[in-house]
């Protein structure tokens, strides 16, 4: 049995390659209860889903850290998100019927863009182009281009679980370089990797993190970590949504309600569903926004 929404990193011992595997259940059960995703839609997300818990365990940040992938294909929106605490939530949106197919048969001309927001300053971006049968071609290709680290990942996702393993090479050490036995230390990682693609979806799905990792390496020693615990949670609050409305101005809070009765946000992530009405609104611009900032009479 698969482990519950945890994330394990590992060393292989006396290599330079590191790995993580995560297995997503009561997480990726709850963004599947939020929307019903047909089969190839639901299989994209639960990889991208994995995909940026890896990378959120790969990647030192604070905040959250945002996989995003739009395009002008059926599947033409995917956002996954993870934040530094370890919580998890995504969403798709589909037009026509998306395929089994590769990426740009699936999301048509659009790219990957990964963003970490940091809890304060500029927010980082990187934009990948979306080649490839996977959601991994496209984060191995990021990689090559961000970190020069060899970097392999293998996602799965079905209605039940999601799991993604990921191997890295770790770069060597001046003294390594200096010793030059940088063709053994290689083989380490070729040897890895080609372990790593002896495992099946069907695995990686149905095994746990122990079990897969002496299918693949029990010839080994693996030196196992504490695992990181992960969960759905959506960051939407009404205090987000009061400074959305603020932000509108007063003018244009009150044009909506008289043309709709009331201002109703709904978060896509989520469902949760934020309703103001006249008297709602009123209130939010008497006892938090300056007098300067709005036409409010006194
Ligand atoms: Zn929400």
């Amino acid at each position: 049995m698969p482990d519950n929404d945890q994330l394990h990193r590992f060393i292989i011992e006396n290599t330079r390659v590191r790995g993580e595997l995560v297995h997503l259940s009561a997480s990726w059960k709850a963004v599947l209860e939020r929307y019903d995703y047909p089969k190839n839609v639901q299989r994209v997300l639960g990889e991208a889903f994995a995909a940026c818990a890896l990378l959120s365990a790969t990647i030192k940040f604070e905040g959250s850290l945002i996989l995003q992938i739009r395009g002008d294909g059926p599947l033409h929106l995917l956002v996954v998100q993870a934040t530094s605490e370890g919580t998890l939530r995504g969403l798709a949106r589909w037009g026509a019927d998306v395929p089994e197919s590769n990426l740009q048969d699936i999301f048509g001309n659009g790219s990957m863009v990964i963003t970490i927001e940091p809890p304060k300053g500029e927010p980082y971006q990187g934009i990948i182009a979306l080649e490839g049968e996977h959601i991994q071609d496209a984060i191995e290709n990021y990689f090559k281009q961000s970190e020069q680290l060899n970097t392999r990942l293998w996602l799965a996702a079905n209605e039940n679980n999601c799991t993604g393993f990921l191997l890295q090479e770790l770069p060597e050490s001046a003294e390594e370089t200096q010793q030059s036995n940088l063709g053994e230390d290689h083989n380490d990682w070729q040897h890895a990797e080609a372990l790593g693609n002896t495992i099946s979806n069907e695995e990686l799905l149905s095994l746990s993190t122990k079990e897969i990792l002496h299918r693949l390496f029990h010839e080994n020693d693996i030196r196992l970590f504490e695992p990181t615990p992960l969960s759905f949670r959506c960051s939407c609050s009404s205090e987000r949504i009061d400074k959305m409305i603020i932000s509108l101005g007063l003018n244009e809070a009150r044009d909506i309600i008289i043309e709709q009765g009331k201002i109703q946000v709904d978060c896509e992530f989520c469902n949760a569903q934020y309703n103001y009405d006249s008297i709602d609104v009123e209130n939010l611009f008497t006892f938090t926004t300056p007098p300067d900032n709005s036409n409010t009479q006194h």
